[in-house]
This record gives C-alpha cells, sequence and structure tokens, in this order.
C-alpha cells in the first residue's frame, strides 16, 4: 500500500470518525473527524473545478486557521502542492515567493490583504480566493467556491515519492528558499516525531506556532492527525489565551518556539489550571538552559527539543526528558534512521562527508536521513551546494561529544572571529540569560580593524535599571566565558528582530550597526 498524506488522514477518519479532531479557536468551530474529512473533499473537489491538476501549486497566506489545516488535506488528497506562505511577510516578499512558485490559487485572509492587494495584477494566471471578508474585484470568495463542490471522494492517484509540498525556508540568513518534500519523507517525518513525543489518540494539541512552518506542522499537527488526537487551532500568539486554552480544552502537548515559551512564563500561572499539560516541545531556534529550567520548574512539564531544519523535514535530533538536565544545552541524539557527522568547516564548498572531525571539535553539521528534500525549488546551484553525497549540508557548525550527543554552537555564517579566536554568540548569550534583568539577547561580530571583529550584544531589558556595568559583571563572574569573548559594546533596544519561527535575524542586526556606526 502506499502511503501518503492524504492515505494517512482517510485512514485516521475511517478509524476515529466521531471523535474531535479540531476546535478553531477564532470561529469557535469544532470538527470530528468525519465532519472535518467532507470539507477537506468538497475543498479537494472545488480546486478540481478551478482547474487544479495534479503538481500544481496552491500557495496559503494565512494565519492558524481551521481552512490552512484544511487546504494542507485537500491539496494532499489530489496531488496538488501545498505551499504556505509566511503570514509576516510584506506584499514584495510575498510577491518574491509567489514569482518563484507560481501558484495557480492563492488563499488568503481579510487581515492580510495588505499583502496581497498591491500585487495581484502581477499574477494575472492565479486565482486569489478569501475565506472572509468582503471579497474585492481581484479575488473570488472561498466560501462560495467550497460550497458549489461535491463532497464525493476523491480518484487522482498519488504516489509517495510525488511532491508534496514546498515549503520557503525561515529567511534568517536572507531570501527564503523553496524546500521541495515528497510525500514519503513527511510520512517518515510522521513516524519519528510520534514516537519522539510519545503520542496517541488520547492527546490533546494546541497549535500557536505558525502553521506555515514545518516545525509546527510536520512536528506537532501532522503527528496529531496521523494518530488521532485533536489540535485546538489559535488565530496568533496570545500567552494569556494560551493558558486560558490550556485550562479550558485540558491540553496535554504542544510545541511553541522559545520566545513563545518565554512570554508564557511571565504571565500569573497561578490562575490557571495546567495539570493537564504532559509535554512541551520546544526548537526551531535555540533556548538558554536557563529558560528550559524555568519551564520545568514553573510548569511542571517534561520537554523535548527539536533540532532541524525545513530541508530535513525538519526534525533531525530530539533531546529528549531524561536529558534535559544531564545534558542541558546539548541538541540531543539523531533522530530514528538518521545519521549525523560532523565535518571539516567549510571553505569554498562543501568538505567530503568522511572528512569528519575528532569527538569533541567543531565542524559543520551534516545529516542523512529518509525525511531529506528532494532539493531547493528553481535552485539548482544552491541545492548542489546544500546535497552533497547524500548529504545535507547544514550550514550549522557543532560538535559530538563521546556519547553521541549533538551540540550546535552556531551559524557558520554568525560566527565571529576576533583577534583570531572563533567565538560562538549563542555562548555569550546564554550567559547574558542567566542575568535577571535581561529579557532577550542577540550576539553578533563587529568588524574591527584590530580585532578583524568585535563582540556586539543587542540587550533586551526586562529590569528597567539594568546597566552596561551590570552585564559586564555578569560576563567577568562567569565561569564560562573567556576574556576575549566579553561584548565590547551593549546596544539596549526595545524589540529585537525575529522571524516568524522566533528566529533572530541577524543580518538585520548587523545592518543596524552598520547605520549607528
Ligand atoms: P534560511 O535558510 O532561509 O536562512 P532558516 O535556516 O532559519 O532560514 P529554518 O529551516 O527555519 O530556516 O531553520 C533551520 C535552522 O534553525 C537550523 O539550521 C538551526 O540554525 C536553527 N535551529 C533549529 N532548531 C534549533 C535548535 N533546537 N537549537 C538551535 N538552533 C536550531
Amino acid at each position: 500500500m502506499t502511503i501518503t498524506i492524504g492515505k494517512i488522514f482517510d485512514l485516521t477518519v475511517e478509524k476515529y470518525p466521531n471523535k474531535e479532531a479540531l476546535y478553531d479557536v477564532k470561529k469557535n468551530l469544532r470538527f470530528t473527524f468525519k465532519e472535518w474529512s467532507l470539507e477537506v473533499n468538497k475543498l479537494a473537489n472545488a480546486f478540481l473545478l478551478e482547474g487544479v491538476k495534479k503538481g500544481d501549486i496552491v500557495s496559503t497566506y494565512l494565519f492558524n486557521t481551521e481552512e490552512l489545516a484544511t487546504v494542507f488535506f485537500a491539496c494532499a488528497k489530489i496531488g496538488a502542492i501545498f505551499n504556505p506562505i509566511n503570514f509576516r511577510l510584506m506584499s514584495e516578499e510575498v510577491a518574491y515567493i509567489l514569482t518563484d512558485a507560481q501558484p495557480k490559487i492563492v488563499i488568503y485572509e481579510k487581515m492580510l490583504e495588505a499583502g496581497i492587494c498591491p500585487i495581484t495584477t502581477r499574477f494575472p494566471q492565479t486565482s486569489f480566493l478569501a475565506i472572509d471578508g468582503d471579497v474585492p474585484s481581484y479575488a473570488a470568495s472561498y466560501k462560495e467556491k467550497v460550497s458549489a463542490a461535491p463532497i464525493s471522494e476523491l480518484k487522482t492517484e498519488i504516489h509517495e515519492d510525488d511532491v508534496y509540498a514546498i515549503m520557503y525556508t525561515s529567511g534568517t540568513t536572507g531570501r527564503p528558499k523553496g524546500v521541495v518534500h515528497r510525500h514519503r519523507e513527511m510520512v517518515e517525518q510522521s513516524l519519528i516525531c510520534i514516537s519522539a513525543t510519545k503520542l496517541d489518540k488520547n492527546d490533546n494539541g494546541l497549535v500557536i506556532a505558525p502553521m506555515f512552518h514545518c516545525a509546527e506542522l510536520h512536528v506537532a499537527f501532522l503527528p496529531r492527525v496521523h494518530v488521532g488526537a485533536k489540535s485546538t487551532i489559535l488565530h496568533h500568539f496570545d500567552p494569556k489565551i494560551v493558558l486560558q486554552l490550556i485550562n479550558d480544552e485540558k491540553i496535554t502537548k504542544f510545541f511553541a518556539a522559545p520566545t513563545m515559551w518565554n512570554m508564557l512564563l511571565q504571565e500569573n500561572l497561578e490562575v490557571y489550571q495546567l495539570e493537564s499539560l504532559k509535554l512541551g516541545l520546544y526548537g526551531a531556534a535555540p533556548m538558554a538552559p536557563t529558560l528550559v529550567k524555568a519551564c520545568r520548574e514553573k510548569l511542571g512539564i517534561q520537554l523535548v527539543q527539536a533540532y532541524g531544519m525545513t530541508e530535513m523535514g525538519p526534525a533531525i535530533s530530539f533531546l529528549t526528558e531524561d536529558d534535559q538536565i544531564r545534558k542541558a544545552g546539548s541538541a540531543g541524539q539523531a533522530c530514528l534512521n538518521h545519521e549525523i557527522r560532523i565535518v571539516r568547516p567549510r571553505e569554498d564548498g562543501p568538505s567530503e562527508p568522511n572528512d569528519i572531525v575528532p569527538i569533541g571539535e567543531s565542524g559543520e553539521i551534516i545529516v542523512k536521513g529518509p525525511c531529506m528534500m528532494s532539493g531547493y525549488y528553481n535552485r539548482t546551484e544552491a541545492t548542489k551546494n546544500a546535497l552533497y553525497r547524500g548529504w545535507y549540508y547544514s550550514g550549522d557548525i557543532g560538535y559530538l561529544d563521546d556519547e553521541g550527543y549533538l551540540w550546535v554552537k552556531d551559524r557558520v555564517d554568525d560566527m565571529i572571529i576576533s583577534g583570531g579566536e572563533n567565538i560562538y554568540p549563542r555562548e555569550v548569550e546564554d550567559v547574558l540569560y542567566t542575568h535577571s534583568g535581561v529579557l532577550d539577547v542577540a550576539v553578533i561580530g563587529q568588524p574591527d580593524d584590530q580585532w578583524g571583529e568585535t563582540v556586539t550584544a543587542f540587550v533586551v531589558k526586562k529590569d528597567q535599571s539594568l546597566s552596561e556595568k551590570d552585564l559586564d559583571d555578569c560576563c567577568k563572574n562567569s565561569m564560562e566565558l573567556a576574556n576575549y569573548k566579553r561584548p565590547r559594546k551593549y546596544i539596549f533596544c526595545d524589540v529585537l528582530p525575529r522571524n516568524a519561527s522566533g528566529k533572530i535575524q541577524k543580518f538585520m542586526l548587523r545592518k543596524q550597526l552598520e547605520e549607528l556606526f
């Protein structure tokens, strides 16, 4: 039997037709698996009526909504390629992706109209469907299309090797790249995540991280549907609402980016009943060990860290609850069926995969596994650079310890070289995070005539009385930071530029620094 994303869905519907599948909080709408499958079939038929064929691209530009979840499975059932676009992107950034992907359909919502309206005339071959609000002249109504479509079962034959999605990377380091994934890869990823998070049909999940990003979609949402667990979908993140939902819906497990965990901990937790919560997943960006510790203590939950990248589905390693203290700061061990190696850092191109550095020594993290992308859409050169001799070259620096645990130090491009010494910004950030007056921090290198680069820290204060001297003392007193790694400059700011996955966009900070000095 060929297992595809659509097949996963159908099997769950058959098994648990009357079990609650989805709760869209904003619309106050609940679906059982059977009810949801009728919506999925109607939408898939509506796509066919619109002329969508197997291999055509359907993009979404939506917050977390029931429609996004429905489009995901409707595409899978007719072999259309699902392309969720980051809702935080502005119109020209959206235009960049639409130009690259050339979708047949774009589905968007009223609140995001500003990102769509100025660019529609540039895409005459694309139909725009509005899920809510007054429908402007350049679009058609999603609801009308769906209600006019039959609910009949779909007949398209889909194979495991058919392309299922093009997911654009976060664009942390520059322009996003379209990562092409096939059905087989995501079915494998889902199984791996089910096992790592011990997920079963009795779990109640909460969708708070953006669904357009694979950390939420593939690590948490798809596995839940796979086992027949419920998903409560929150339109956009609000810490108070999240805590209230955990209280009301008896949420057991969910994924959140480090910034979200941080914001949850700032709330008055006493006023909510959070006992149902068993497990929290974190990842997509580094999370300071002090924050991990605070989550375990204040929320009383087990934590699992996922490390990975869109190109690999995304998860390539997990740090499980048992290791949260003993291996604090590590990204854990390779996922099932995955192999991780550390090779000599690249110079003009990838090093050979057998150019492995000794245990404990840092180099570029490379990985092989069943969820690896087929390549980047329309980017032959970038694909050649990333996929080499069957391995994916991550562009992250890290090392493996003698027990096979992975320690991610930084991105190759973020490493600071000062006076010939390598400094990994994350080690400096981890020390600064130990100061109670710090809410958020990012460390980058600033070009310097004498040293090549010096260390600069951007800091968001939690305590307004926090001074440069306090932070410098914190670094001086730390046993974990050599003198040459201490920031030579501190810049206090209100907020750090982050992308939708919660990752700090250091290229924006470098630009800011260039403008300031
Ligand atoms: P772009 O490739 O467009 O710059 P991006 O690399 O941020 O964007 P993603 O696939 O969203 O695209 O992110 C992958 C990167 O996120 C990893 O290479 C790694 O640097 C970082 N990352 C993910 N999970 C973790 C984690 N648990 N700990 C530390 N870093 C992580």
